[in-house]
């Protein structure tokens, strides 16, 4: 690797955001490449923990615990668990544990204002990457390109570097969730299903979720199994065909649990894909993944932002030893060993979620962490 290397980092999530503040702090700059045309412009999505040896040591190392802290909601940590005739089988308050909660708006605002101007190219969508010899690259931009020595994909699931080093795709996980938003001031029976941090009710393949987010918002969601021709037309369909489907999949279930669909704004819908577990590539100079773009796993793990973190902690340690490329493979042999078991998880998570046992799992689960 050069002295100095131009570096662009493909999106601004939570892992390129973090990346280009741990650069900045080794004097080295880059440039960030996001398609959204601004901050804000959709959605970021619900609360995220963020774990200690991961997602927190990775905003320690960036300096931004203080400002972390001051956005986390220790009190959120909490767990309850309904069958689906509302019985509430499981309840922790969560008081104690060090995963606190922040939004991800208040996670990428935080990162953002810790980044010199100009570092993140918004309204940048990245149509190709191109080789240009010398172990560098273009970066295609809206017919433009820049010529970069180091690229680093941390576009997430449909990543548009991946390609370059893996032939791998994300796979269809069987289940997609509608996501829908709610505000404890309208909707106050949800507001007590949800209780301090977050709850699940689990049926035959099943699951409907209420996760406190920071201002008096929920976020809800509801999920089942289906083919990937049915998620892709829900995806497609309006939102009162959406909703309707979702109320005829939980047909039966106790009506205080159903206010989740009937009374939340519908947000999305979001078929769950995953990267095959232990997803690897042989090392290539000049370009490398972080986050989910080297590791999609589901949900249900409650990982991939803590993961992303952390590889953009380590890729940058790596990329600041001025030792050659060689740091940078080490890294992406560690961060593989790191997702793996993550990943199995994820995949675990989702089928002791969505199984015929209904609440089983899931209900074994919780009982065996709180009493660890
Ligand atoms: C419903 C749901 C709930 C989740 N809950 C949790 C949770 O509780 N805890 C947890 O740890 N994780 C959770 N996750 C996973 C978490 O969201 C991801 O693992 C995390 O966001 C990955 O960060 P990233 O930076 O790698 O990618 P992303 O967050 O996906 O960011 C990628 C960025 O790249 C940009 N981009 C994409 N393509 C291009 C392009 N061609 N050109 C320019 N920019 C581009 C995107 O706009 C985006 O800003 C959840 C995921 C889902 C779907």
């Amino acid at each position: 690797m050069a002295t100095t290397p131009r570096i662009a980092i493909i999106g601004g999530g939570p892992g390129g955001l973090m990346l280009a503040r741990l650069l900045a702090l080794h004097d080295i700059a880059c440039t960030v490449f996001e398609r959204d045309t601004y901050a804000d412009e959709r959605p970021q999505g619900g609360s995220l923990d963020l774990h200690p040896d991961t997602g927190q040591r990775a905003m320690r190392r960036a300096g931004l615990d203080a400002a972390f802290l001051a956005e986390a909601r220790p009190e959120d940590q909490g767990d309850r668990l309904y069958d689906p005739d509302g019985t509430l089988l499981f309840d922790r308050s969560g008081a104690g544990d060090d995963r606190p909660e922040i939004d991800r708006t208040a996670l990428r605002r935080i990162l953002l204002e810790s980044l010199a101007p100009g570092t993140v190219r918004w309204n940048s969508r990245v149509t190709a990457i191109i080789h240009a010899g010398d172990d560098r690259h273009d970066v295609m931009v809206d017919g433009a390109s820049a010529r970069f020595d180091v690229v680093v994909g941390a576009d997430g699931a449909w990543s548009r570097v991946r390609p370059l080093l893996s032939a791998a795709t994300p796979g269809y996980e069987g289940v997609a969730l509608i996501e829908l938003g709610l505000d404890v001031r309208r909707h106050a029976s949800v507001d007590a299903l949800v209780g301090g941090g977050k709850m699940m009710a689990v049926g035959d393949n099943r699951v409907l979720i209420g996760q406190r987010n920071g201002h008096g918002h929920i976020r809800g969601y509801a999920g089942w199994r289906m083919p990937e021709p049915a998620a892709r037309a829900l995806a497609a369909a309006t939102r009162e065909q959406v909703r309707a489907t979702a109320l005829a999949a939980f047909a039966g279930w106790a009506p205080h649990l159903i206010d989740l669909i009937v009374q939340g704004d519908l947000l999305a819908v979001r078929p769950l894909h995953a990267l095959p577990i232990g997803h690897c590539w042989t090392s290539r100079r000049g370009l490398t993944l972080i986050g989910d773009a080297a590791h999609l796993m589901s949900p249900f793990s409650g990982e991939g932002v803590n993961l992303a973190l952390a590889d953009a902690a380590d890729l940058a340690e790596a990329i600041a030893s001025n030792t050659g490329w060689a740091a940078v493979t080490k890294f992406e042999r560690r961060m593989v060993e790191r997702a793996t078991p993550a990943a199995e998880g994820a995949a675990d998570g989702l089928n002791g979620a969505f199984s015929h046992a209904g609440v089983t799992h899931i209900l074994a689960h919780y009982r065996e962490r709180s009493a660890a």
